[in-house]
């Protein structure tokens, strides 16, 4: 899943992927979730088996692919990618899970969107390493069982809400990755400074941090923007004013909000009077898809106390309207 206005330049996903951690040690924060997983993963190799299959849910850019490659990179064993709107029939995922190796990690993102069909290939697959291959149609219709190597399956989600239970039972760990506190952004901003050659001070890391919206690959990205700007100004390091200046060109703003946050939150407060609106109203009003408002940017806007979820709607919370310089009381006149 990306975020509205997300780098898909090949130069920017390469950096993206430079700054990968390969081993949970180097993994930042989390700290329960890696936990639980070194524990897996340690059973697995004292037992010479795959490890168990492992659900990640959480929204965008907190870390569940790179998670997934370590779970590869930490057992020995080879990662295949693939996410669910690629699987669209059940014959995609039979042809992918038929040419898994013995042992190999199988990823698939936005799991939650594969097809209906193949997610009942996968319950079978996952449960005992077998498919059953339909062939012909109708009354001459057989199935023809096929055995499959033992793989592990990593699957990701921004909306675990979305997976039919069985589907969800069928995995040995599940995780919900939560947003970063801003000290954790900072690890690895400082990581990330150290293997881009940028030069920053605690205050200049802090302040990145804090308008990273508690994501990592918000935080890499935002640290390459002032690299830019470093370099297009002729500088050798970042003070607070470069970040800021940098930062404000890209209209991230002093808590991290970026348009279409504070487009919703525009909307909320002004429009629909603090609520309580429909999401799909929500969404018509900025043109935007309700899966994006809710996968992407609601999450971050409930967790910072701007906006809340009530059984008739979403509303403003009054921090939402201290922040757009809204006094409560006049929005009602819209
Ligand atoms: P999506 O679901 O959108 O694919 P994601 O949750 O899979 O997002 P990743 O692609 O794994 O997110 O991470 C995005 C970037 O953030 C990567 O470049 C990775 O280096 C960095 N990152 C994520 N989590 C961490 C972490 N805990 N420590 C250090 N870097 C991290």
């Amino acid at each position: 899943v990306r975020e509205a206005g997300e780098p898909v330049d090949e130069t920017e996903l390469a950096i993206e992927g430079a700054l990968r951690p390969t081993s949970l040690a180097e993994f930042v924060g989390q700290q329960k979730v890696r936990g639980q997983m070194q524990l897996l993963l340690d059973a697995a190799r004292i037992q010479q088996r795959p490890a168990d299959h492992i659900l990640l849910s959480g929204p965008p850019g907190l870390g569940k692919t790179t998670l997934a490659m370590i779970v590869a990179h930490e057992s020995g064993r080879p990662l295949r990618l693939s996410s669910g709107p690629a699987i669209q029939h059940a014959g995609d995922l039979a042809a992918l899970l038929s040419s898994l190796t013995p042992g190999e990690v199988l990823f698939i993102d936005e799991i939650h969107r594969m097809a209906r069909s193949a997610e009942e290939m996968l319950y079978l697959a996952m449960e005992d390493f077998r498919i059953d291959i339909m062939v012909g149609k109708g009354a001459g219709a057989t199935s023809i069982p096929l055995d499959l190597a033992p793989f592990t399956l990593v699957g990701a989600t921004t909306r675990s809400g979305l997976l039919p239970n069985p589907l969800r039972d069928r995995f040995g760990f599940t995780a919900h990755l939560e947003f970063y506190e801003p000290e954790e952004l900072e690890r690895v901003i400082e990581r990330s400074a150290a293997m881009l050659g940028v030069s920053l001070p605690p205050a200049a890391r802090a302040e990145i941090a804090r308008r990273s919206r508690g994501t990592p690959r918000i935080a890499n990205r935002l640290l390459r923007r002032v690299r830019d700007y470093l370099v297009v100004h002729g500088r050798a390091g970042a003070d607070i004013e470069a970040v800021d200046a940098a930062l404000d060109l890209y209209d991230v703003d002093r808590i991290g909000l970026d348009r279409l946050d504070r487009a919703v939150l525009d909307a909320l407060v002004r429009r629909f009077r603090g609520g309580p609106v429909g999401l799909g109203t929500l969404a018509v009003a900025v043109g935007e898809e309700a899966d994006t408002i809710e996968s992407v940017v609601e999450p971050y806007l409930v967790r910072i106390g701007f906006m809340g979820r009530t059984p008739r709607g979403r509303i403003a919370m009054p921090e939402a309207y201290a922040h757009l310089g809204v006094p409560a009381a006049e929005s009602v006149l819209g």
